[in-house]
């Protein structure tokens, strides 16, 4: 196939707010890479945080970049020394780069490797037409699979690695947060024969998305009784696995007052700085333990991941709520950012 020269890309182009799009080279794939036309791609929060120029972004991002981690699309060439992959193959990509070499590479945890990088972060993203992506981030699809779903795998992957951490089937279980990952938990829980899902959320917008991922009862998350309504709804016990999604100091604290003895609370939420919680009565004096997740296991989750979708278990797709072409980016990060959030999870279409 002969590639164009150029491509259009969404560009972190200075330290300020915002983002342009531009005209860059194509990239060249690396001995190891693959390069990758990018049929979809999904905004994520993180490139919010990068799209705002927040704290953390200055701290952590090195203008110029080209953005975005999450994406499907076809593999068009390879490195010499790429085996595993050919031009043709449907790829999505897991964003954590592993070093290969360190403790936690060599010790079975890739995906918290001692020196990771992470794609469209640390290195050239996928807002544009192609990517080079290192041969170990890329993940084959199924050629049946939507696009739709094949793009949005990333996100999906954190939730199904942190439900499916410990066992769940039959388990009650409360899900804090209405965000893509908070939806998708519920889907993912649902799927995977949890008990009773009871959902916590804050934008109204979303309360039909969770209905349709398979929540069983919904609550906001600053209702002055949602711990005893928790309580009452799994006959005084309290919940067995609280999936905290949100990082939101409200929601640590109500996820660890509604956790049931012995119970799991697992820490995905990020919060903005370091945050108080009640360690005695929240998790000392229950006997429960904080499982803190981070991304996605390399490549168990994949795996199991793939099962869920290709056995009709997991359906992703009501949490997609938005498609734009990538030119009309602006829009779609406003709307991602919009206060009431009449959003789920945002696709851009190169
Ligand atoms: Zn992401
Ligand atoms: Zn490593």
């Amino acid at each position: 196939m002969q590639l164009p020269g150029k491509m259009k890309a969404i560009m972190k182009a200075k330290p300020a707010e915002g983002a342009e799009l531009v005209e860059v080279p194509v990239p060249k794939p690396g001995p190891r890479d693959v390069l990758v036309k990018v049929q979809m791609t999904s905004i994520c929060g993180t490139d919010v945080h990068i799209y705002n120029w927040d704290s953390w972004a200055q701290g952590r991002i090195k203008p110029p970049l080209v953005f975005g981690h999450e994406f499907a699309g076809e593999v068009v060439a390879i490195g010499e020394m790429v085996t595993g992959f050919k031009p043709g193959d449907f790829i999505s990509a897991e964003s954590h780069i592993p070093c290969g070499v360190c403790f936690q590479c060599r010790t079975d945890m890739q995906h918290i490797c001692g020196k990771l990088k992470i794609l469209g972060v640390d290195t050239q993203g996928c807002f544009a037409d192609y990517i080079a992506l290192p041969e170990v981030c890329a993940w084959k699809n199924d050629k049946s699979m939507k696009p739709e779903s094949a793009c949005i795998q990333e996100p999906l992957g954190n939730a199904v690695y942190a439900t499916l951490a410990e066992d769940i089937t039959g388990r009650s279980v409360a899900v804090m947060g209405c965000g893509p990952a908070g939806c998708f938990t519920v889907g993912v829980a649902s799927g995977a024969g949890a008990g009773k899902i009871i959902h916590v959320i804050k934008h109204e917008f979303r309360r039909e998305i969770s209905k349709k991922m398979g929540s069983h009862i919904i609550f906001k998350y600053d209702d002055p009784q949602l711990v005893d309504k928790v309580m009452k709804a799994t006959d005084g016990v309290g919940v067995e696995v609280v999936m905290e999604m949100t990082g939101n100091q409200l929601a640590i604290d109500s996820g660890l007052k509604m956790l049931a003895k012995g119970g799991r609370f697992t820490a995905f939420g990020i919060p903005s700085g370091p945050i108080q919680i009640d360690l005695s009565n929240g998790i000392v004096f229950k006997g429960g333990r904080i499982l803190g997740i981070n991304g996605r296991e390399m490549y168990k989750t994949w795996f199991k991941m793939a099962g869920l979708l290709n056995s009709g278990k997991l359906d992703p797709s009501p949490v997609i709520t938005h498609k734009f072409p990538l030119k009309d980016f602006k829009q779609a990060f406003d709307v991602m950012r919009a206060k009431d959030r009449q959003s789920g999870k945002i696709i851009l279409v190169p």
